[in-house]
């Protein structure tokens, strides 16, 4: 659809191929045009953080992560209130710390022993102590030793999709790669080690990323002078000033502040991927997740939804079902008075339900309507959403999103 408010609001919408290619490039940008952001994140609650670390990043200001397991945390009960009073980010890293029996000292209460059943109870009662001790409650995870499996052989699980259930966000260790904000699976975000770096090291990983608009999550363990897993201070003081430099574009801030503004816009960038059904039996194509083919189509960030459908124009979803059965299916969508009332088709492994755009008022006007059901069969298919007739005026509407939702 053409309108004004839209043109005005969103210039790289205009339809200039140069413009176009732009915008894909680059779908996702930092707050306040800084140039990538960094989080800095220290594990294992260790005395030195709290005995040097925290006030060295208070001098600059600086939020920081720290992943505690909260028998350690005890041990230096008021060093943590006052970090957490600063500002800083307590995050959850275990009760146990339990790691791969490959470790020796992990040998008494190994990951490949655990059940995902375990696992969940005791994340769960780290987030309670942790609040019982220092009155907030981690949303972001740290897995200990990277791990992120259970068991072993044919019997190994996953416990990443935990970690995204009960955690705006999970980190990993050893890491090669920055995270890539558009991309990235918040559940697992890289890692990188920041213990033993020297500033050159780390500068030139900040580098790296910055060319990319990355996201550099830097973890370590010990903030002193040196000994083994350290990251040391006179490091950490060249970094905290080198990132609150202005000039140097970057955002730093601690791993859940970032990962909540990700999260965000992400929902208003268009990255196709895979869709499934919700805990609730309701599959939701929001317009973010499709794919827009053919001519003119084009995905509105500003409105969350695909505009420009003229009679070439659809929109593809990747979706994986879980339940066979009859859906039914709520449109939420906006079109101008004068424009509505042509047909559509949506479609699932070749059954369809037909149906006419109603009237929303205006393009700006966007409404939620059930329209009817449609069969689908489980597995992995296209969902399509394309106009049902040749049009050679106007367009079809502006689609936010389709929700299945299994009938009772
Ligand atoms: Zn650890």
């Amino acid at each position: 659809m053409k309108r004004f408010l839209g043109l005005i609001a969103f210039p790289l919408l205009i339809c200039n191929p140069a413009q176009k290619a732009l915008a894909q490039k680059h779908p996702f940008s930092w707050p306040n045009g800084k140039k990538m952001a960094i989080s800095l994140s220290f594990d294992d609650a260790r005395i030195s953080n709290v005995e040097g670390g925290t006030a060295l990043l208070d001098e600059y200001d600086v939020k920081a992560t720290f992943y505690l397991v909260p028998g350690s945390a005890k041990k230096r009960l008021e060093g943590w209130k006052k970090a957490v009073a600063k500002g800083h980010e307590m995050g959850n890293h275990s009760i146990n710390h339990a790691c791969s029996g490959n470790f020796v000292w992990a040998r008494g209460n190994p990951l490949e022993n655990y059940t995902l059943e375990k696992m969940r109870e005791e994340l769960l009662e780290t987030n309670r102590q942790i609040k019982e001790m220092l009155g907030v409650t981690p949303t972001t995870y740290a897995y200990p030793c990277g791990q992120t499996f259970i068991g072993r052989g044919k019997n190994t699980q996953s416990f990443v999709p935990l970690v995204s259930d009960l955690f705006l966000a999970g980190r990993g260790w050893l890491d090669e790669a920055p995270v890539d904000p558009a991309y990235c699976d918040m559940a697992q975000l890289t890692g990188m080690e920041m213990d033993g770096k020297n500033f050159e090291q780390i500068l030139n990983t900040i580098n790296d990323a910055k060319k990319g608009g990355q996201w550099l999550v830097l973890a370590g363990h010990e903030t002193a002078t040196s000994g083994p897993q350290t990251t040391r201070l006179d490091v950490l003081r060249r970094l905290c000033e080198y990132a609150k430099d202005p000039a140097n574009g970057i955002w730093i801030a601690p791993v859940g502040e970032v990962a909540a503004y990700v999260k965000a816009a992400r929902d208003t960038i268009n990255i196709p991927e895979m869709v499934g059904s919700n805990s609730a039996n309701e599959i939701i194509l929001s317009a973010n997740k499709g794919k827009g083919i053919g001519p003119k189509i084009q995905y509105m960030p500003d409105w969350k939804a695909f505009g420009w459908f003229t009679s070439d124009d659809r929109v593809e979803w990747d979706v994986e079902v879980n339940k066979a059965g009859k859906y039914e299916i709520q449109l939420d969508w906006s079109v101008d008075d004068k424009e509505a009332g042509k047909p559509f088709t949506l479609e699932a492994s070749g059954i369809k339900f037909d149906g006419k755009v109603e009237k929303t008022g205006s393009w700006e006007t966007f409404r939620k309507k059930t329209i009817g059901q449609i069969q689908l069969t489980p597995g992995k298919q296209k969902v399509v959403f394309r106009p049902n007739a040749k049009f050679k005026e106007g367009a079809l509407l502006d689609l936010r999103a389709i929700k299945l939702v299994l009938a009772k």
